[in-house]
């Protein structure tokens, strides 16, 4: 059995910590992430009958039965998952319907998975419903995204067309644009099913006034669609008080969609 702090999927977890924590969007104990692994993976290196710690979920997530997760901690802190990643990360996987994740690596100290651990499970189960390859998602807290709630209207058509805008590779990059959820009390399962549902129509999910959802295929996947919206949002910023001269418009906007081969969502675009 292989020491799985060596496993590629821990190591690239942990760099992506440090990466989003260095970005300034993870303060405190601010951010999660969690990513679906396959069974054959876990298995060199860890023994798939050894459970640790039987953790009640709180919800049902049936279709995610026996799928294995790798999970950021609750109350754990970005910056620390370097140092102690046994401690800050834990490996489960789901059974009883997803009422139950049976621990078989982490939580060192006593710990268990994120808070926000019901939006995430219910995020998998809706992209894996439109992707299968969809492995990870991942919340955090961007500063100019968060800005731009409090500022831009939440229609979610006026706010991906203003992304879209801000900066000529957002379409080519979220031509699904991103979804909105109005202000909701966190980490319960009222705010996962809304997550959820807006997670089948996109991969980017605005939370008003609080950050923002991403889901991919793997991490570099789901950083970059964030990334790429915060900088976005960035830029909106930095204009949105000054009188605008120029800006991308539509037509050009279709010009990207037919040079990159995406289609911008339906109806977004005249
Ligand atoms: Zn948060």
């Amino acid at each position: 059995m292989k020491d799985v702090l060596t496993a590629p999927f821990l190591a690239e977890l942990v760099r992506t910590c440090t990466n989003m924590y260095a970005h300034g969007w993870d303060e405190r104990n601010g951010g999660n992430i969690s990513m679906l692994l396959n069974a054959s993976d876990v298995a060199e290196y860890l023994d798939l009958k050894m459970v640790l710690r039987a953790l009640p979920t709180g919800f049902r997530a049936e279709t995610l039965d026996g799928k294995y997760f790798l999970v950021t901690g609750t109350g754990k802190y970005f910056k620390n998952v370097q140092y102690d990643p046994a401690a800050n990360l834990g490996i489960v996987r789901l059974t009883d319907g997803g009422q139950t994740a049976e621990l078989l690596w982490g939580y060192s100290d006593g710990g268990k998975f994120t808070s926000e651990f019901p939006a995430h499970m219910m995020s998998h189960a809706a992209r894996l419903a439109v992707d299968p390859e969809n492995h990870v998602v991942m919340h955090c807290h961007p500063n100019n995204l968060l800005a731009m709630t409090y500022v831009h209207d939440l229609d979610e058509k006026a706010f991906t067309r203003t992304l879209w805008q801000m900066e000529t590779e957002c379409i080519v990059v979220f031509p699904e644009g991103v979804n909105v959820l109005p202000w909701m009390l966190c980490g319960t399962n009222e705010i996962g099913e809304a997550t959820a549902e807006k997670m089948k129509t996109a991969r980017l999910v605005v939370w008003a006034q609080h950050g923002i959802y991403g889901a991919g295929r793997d991490l570099d996947e789901t950083f970059g669609l964030i990334e790429t919206a915060e900088k976005a949002a960035e830029v909106y910023l930095k204009i949105a008080h000054l009188p605008w001269k120029n800006t991308i418009t539509d037509e050009q906007l279709h010009q990207l969609e037919k040079r990159f081969g995406v289609n911008a969502r339906e109806g977004y675009l005249k």
